[in-house]
C-alpha cells in the first residue's frame, strides 16, 4: 500500500452558513445511530421514513457538520418535518441533546427559504412578537375578522387551528396586582394574553389564593419561544432581555404554558454570551416556576373525570407529568390517562399552519384517543395544545370540554 493510501482523507470543512447558530459537533457525534428513539417519533411514525426520524435528521446534520452536504432545500424539508416534540430526546439512552440542536439546525435553514415562504414568518416571529402592540393589534384584527366571519376567507387548515379571541376578554385588562405575600409574577406572553384571557385571570387568582402577591409581566409581551424555536434567535435573546429585565424583583415566576416555561428554563444558556445579561439570565431562568410546579392551593368541586393531557414540553422538557394529575386529583376529580398519552397532538408551535397534512393526522389520532376515555373534560396547559386539540374534538363533534388545570383550580 502506498504512502498515499495510508494517509487519512483530508477534514472537510463544516458547510454551515456562516455568522449563523447550527448544531455544536460535539452534540452531533453524541448520537451513535442506535435508533431506539425511532418508535417514539410521531413524524417517524406516520411517514416510516428515515429522513423523517430523529437519527435521519441527525445524520442530515452529521454530513453537512462532515462537509459531505450543504444546507440546501432537501435538509430544510428534513427539519421542517420536525415537531421539535423532543420525545427522541427523552427516549434516546446516550443523552442527545436534539431540542437544542433542531432550533440550531432551523436557524440556519432559515436562510435558505425562498423569500415568499420567508417574509410572513420573519414578520410575525421577528417584527411582530417582540412588540407587545403589535401582538394587540394582531390580537384584534384576528378577532375582528371573527366577529364579522371574513376568517371564512382564509385557509380551511389555518382556520380550524385559529385561536378564538374573544374581544370582550381583550377589552378586559389583568389587574396589575391580587394578593399578599412573596411576589409571584405571570408571564403574559403572546398568544395567552390576546387568546386566554380568561385563563391568565384565573392563573392569577390561583396563584394569590395560594399565598402570593400575584403581579404581571407587561401585557403581550412574549418569552421569545416562537422565535427560537423557528429559526430567529436574535429575536428570542431581545424578548429574553426584555422580559428578564421586568421581572427582577418578582421572588418566583410563574408560567402557565408548557412551551414558554420550558422555554424560559433555557435563558441562561440563550444569554450565556453576552456579559451583561449572561448573568441576570441565569437567575431569572432559576425562578421560572411552571404552573404545575407551584404548591398551589385547590378546593375539592365535582369536576368528573378529567383526562390529562401532556404537552411536549412539560413531559420531555420538564418532566411534569406526575404534577398535572396532582392537580388534577387535589380538585376532588379523577385523572384519566389519555391512551398513547405521550404522543405529540400535533400543534407544535406553528406546525399545525406550516405542516398542515403532517399535523391533521395527529390532531385526529389525540381527538379519538381523548373521545376514548368517555372523561367530561380534558387537561391541556400549552394554549398550541388547547387550540389544536378543541379543534380535532370539534372535527369528530366530541362533547369534552379543554380545560386549563388553572380554570380547575380558581
Ligand atoms: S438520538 Fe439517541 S436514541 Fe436516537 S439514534 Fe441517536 S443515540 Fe440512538
Ligand atoms: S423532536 Fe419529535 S418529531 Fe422531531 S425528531 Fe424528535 S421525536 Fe421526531
Amino acid at each position: 500500500m502506498s504512502e498515499d493510501e495510508l494517509r487519512p482523507p483530508p477534514i472537510r470543512p463544516a458547510n454551515w452558513l456562516p455568522g449563523i447558530a447550527a448544531p455544536a459537533a460535539e452534540d452531533i457525534v453524541s448520537c451513535v445511530s442506535c435508533g431506539l428513539c425511532l418508535p417514539h417519533c410521531p413524524t417517524f411514525r406516520l411517514t416510516g421514513r428515515e429522513t423523517a426520524s430523529p437519527r435521519g435528521r441527525i445524520a442530515a446534520m452529521r454530513a453537512v457538520q462532515e462537509g459531505q452536504a450543504t444546507v440546501d432545500a432537501t435538509f430544510r424539508t428534513m427539519m421542517d418535518e420536525c415537531l421539535a416534540c423532543r420525545a427522541c430526546e427523552t427516549a434516546c439512552p446516550s443523552g442527545v441533546p436534539f431540542g437544542r440542536m433542531i432550533e440550531a439546525a432551523r436557524a440556519q435553514v432559515e436562510q435558505v427559504r425562498p423569500i415568499r415562504a420567508r417574509g410572513p414568518r420573519a414578520l410575525g416571529l421577528k417584527y411582530v412578537l417582540p412588540r407587545p402592540w403589535a401582538v394587540y393589534a394582531a390580537g384584534t384584527g384576528l378577532g375582528l375578522a371573527q366577529a364579522l366571519r371574513l376568517d371564512r376567507l382564509a385557509p380551511a387548515a389555518a382556520r380550524v387551528v385559529s385561536p378564538r379571541i374573544s374581544l370582550r376578554q381583550l377589552a378586559r385588562p389583568l389587574p396589575q396586582a391580587m394578593g399578599t405575600g412573596p411576589t409571584a409574577a405571570l408571564l403574559c406572553g403572546c398568544v395567552m394574553d390576546v387568546a386566554f384571557r380568561d385563563v391568565q385571570r384565573d392563573t392569577m387568582r390561583a396563584v394569590a389564593g395560594s399565598g402570593y402577591r400575584a403581579v404581571r409581566f407587561r401585557p403581550g409581551g412574549c418569552c421569545g419561544a416562537l422565535a427560537m424555536h423557528y429559526g430567529y434567535p436574535e429575536a428570542a435573546r431581545r424578548m429574553a432581555r426584555e422580559r428578564i429585565a421586568e421581572c427582577e424583583d418578582a421572588e418566583v415566576i410563574v408560567v402557565n404554558s408548557a412551551g414558554c416555561s420550558n422555554h424560559m428554563k433555557t435563558w441562561g444558556h440563550l444569554l450565556a454570551d453576552e456579559p451583561r445579561w449572561a448573568a441576570r439570565a441565569e437567575a431569572a431562568a432559576a425562578r421560572v416556576r411552571d404552573l404545575l410546579e407551584m404548591p398551589l392551593v385547590t378546593r375539592v368541586r365535582d369536576l368528573g373525570t378529567i383526562a390529562c393531557h401532556d404537552a411536549c414540553h412539560h413531559v420531555n422538557g420538564q418532566a411534569l407529568g406526575p404534577d398535572l394529575r396532582r392537580i388534577v386529583s387535589s380538585t376532588g376529580a379523577t385523572p384519566v390517562e389519555i391512551p398513547g398519552g405521550g404522543h405529540c397532538c400535533g400543534a407544535a408551535g406553528l406546525y399545525s399552519v406550516l405542516e398542515p397534512e403532517l399535523s391533521a393526522q395527529l390532531r385526529r389520532d389525540k381527538a379519538e384517543a381523548i373521545s376514548a376515555t368517555g372523561a367530561s373534560s380534558v387537561a391541556v396547559a400549552n394554549p398550541g395544545c388547547a387550540i389544536q386539540i378543541a379543534a380535532g374534538l370539534r372535527e369528530i363533534a366530541s362533547p369534552i370540554r379543554v380545560v386549563h388545570p388553572a380554570q380547575l383550580i380558581r
